[in-house]
């Protein structure tokens, strides 16, 4: 462990969290008693449960936090981890409010946590595990289509979603909405085109967004664009390896990638083939000795290259006071969960470097878990019912407009004009929308409120603001 290791904190990663949260209430005109129930976490189940491994029974430490019920379901992640604890459950379940809120996805925040290192378990037995996990769920009544709704975060994936989804379906059957009862599903298991990808892609979105303002990036020293920036990724996850493909499709260069086992950096600085570098990765078991690179024994240095984006993408709290002023980047976009400390960022602002809040740039991923869910309980899938129409108006009109005015338009032409939208078109579209519309939001407030003086406190506000609202129209405060 190096690169994804923390160094410790003066504060908890909740502590760290509910300060951030107290600098933007401060920047609020709400009531003390309505700003505390925002923060408060409604509801904690921590359980302890056995299950046979070998010969032997283990004792399985697991959570599932409900920060907030002002919206329902509640919604989050389930993470599978050595270092899950009750204090980071409830970190990250607050940060699935205030990121639902922003990116006007209709739920309450939560988060899951078992803590095993998923590596140290067979499939067998990982999958006995998330069983047992979802029963005790059930059992609680911490588990629905209207009442919670897990889905994957570190550590877990589609897989273990087609477990949750198959234990849930068996102790509720005749439930027609039952399969929206978790989100991140594999696709033949009514999952949604696109969800796999959302994280890193809504990452991509949200970073073009915020560097495509001129004079904030002439405050930088940057011209605006993503293309030609030089970015380094820390993390080759679903987040971090989606991240770097998105970002170098559109023309940046990852010069610099880090990973547990080390780092590799670009001397050409014209950026990797990202995805020859994930094959080699999975070919070799190591992101070292990648044809070309330089190799950096010690990951977390990584994220001290000279570049103008870092992306830290694995976990929280890897940057931190000690090594924040030796970072060189000038945009930091948080794909992870609370990678950046009080202390580090602290010194990251003092330095003028722009940091893009985890709860609004990784919004992606709950954005399309939102969809898939409307998917589930809609019955139906996106762009089945239109597809055609869509196809067949478009052509009518090239049509029109070739017998008006007797040009010809290729049958090529017209594929491409007139190609009606698929699923995963129309999920693209619905997340680029909503990252877009939420940037807005935050950046208006940024400008707007004196009291915000950077983007995470703005968007902490725009977040606040929302729920707040919401207590105010549910009539539990007035
Ligand atoms: N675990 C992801 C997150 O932290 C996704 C949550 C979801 O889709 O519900 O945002």
């Amino acid at each position: 462990m190096s690169t994804h290791s923390a160094v410790k904190s003066s504060y908890t990663f909740n502590e760290s969290v509910q300060r951030y949260f107290d600098k933007a209430a401060g920047a609020t005109r709400h009531p003390k008693g309505l700003l505390e129930q925002i923060k408060a976490c409604n509801s904690v189940y921590q359980m302890r449960f056995p299950v046979k491994i070998g010969n032997e029974y283990k004792v399985i430490e697991a959570y599932r936090v409900q920060h907030s019920h002002h919206k329902l379901p509640c919604k989050g992640g389930i993470r599978y981890s050595e270092g899950v604890n009750q204090d980071e459950v409830m970190a990250l379940a607050s940060l699935m409010t205030y990121k639902c809120a922003l990116v006007d996805v209709p739920f309450g925040g939560a988060k899951g946590g078992i803590k095993i290192n998923p590596r140290n378990f067979s499939t067998t037995q990982l999958q006995r595990i998330t069983r047992r996990y979802t029963t005790e769920l059930i059992k609680k009544n911490f588990i629905g289509p209207a009442i919670d709704v897990p889905a994957p975060d570190y550590g877990t994936g589609g897989r273990e979603m087609a477990w949750i989804l198959d234990t849930y379906l068996t102790f509720n059957p005749g439930n027609i909405d039952a399969y929206g009862c978790v989100t991140g599903k594999p696709v033949s298991q009514s999952g949604i085109r696109g969800r796999v990808e959302a994280t890193g892609r809504g990452v991509f979105y949200g970073t073009k967004e915020a560097m495509s303002f001129k004079d904030d990036m002439k405050a930088l020293g940057l011209t605006p664009g993503i293309e030609g920036k030089t970015v380094v990724v820390q993390g080759l996850g679903n987040v971090g390896s989606h991240s770097a493909l998105i970002f170098s499709e559109h023309g940046a260069k990852i010069i610099g990638i880090a990973e547990y086992e080390g780092a590799i950096y670009d001397p050409t600085r014209e950026g990797f083939d990202v995805k020859a570098v994930i094959k080699h990765r999975k070919d070799t078991g190591s992101i070292l000795d990648f044809p070309g690179a330089q190799n950096i024994k010690n990951s977390a240095e990584a994220l001290e290259l000279e570049c103008d984006i870092l992306i830290p993408a694995a976990i929280e709290k890897v940057i931190h006071g000690e090594n924040a002023s030796r970072i060189k980047a000038k945009v930091i976009a948080e794909a992870a969960n609370g990678p950046v400390t009080p202390e580090g960022e602290d010194i990251l602002l003092d330095k003028g470097v722009m940091i893009l809040p985890d709860m609004y740039l990784n919004a992606g991923g709950v954005t399309v878990s939102y969809f898939e869910w409307l998917k589930n309980l809609s019955h139906v899938r996106f762009g089945r019912m239109d597809k055609r129409f869509h196809e067949y108006s478009t052509r009518n009109m090239i049509d029109l407009v070739e017998q008006t005015t007797g040009k010809s338009v290729t049958e090529k032409q017209k594929k491409f004009v007139a190609r009606g939208a698929e699923e995963v078109d129309i999920v693209r579209s619905g997340l680029e929308e909503t990252m877009i519309f939420a940037y807005h939001a935050i950046r208006d407030t940024w400008k707007r409120n004196k009291k915000t003086k950077d983007l995470r406190t703005a968007a902490f506000v725009v977040a606040i603001d929302k729920i707040a609202k919401s207590y105010v129209e549910l009539g539990i405060f007035p």
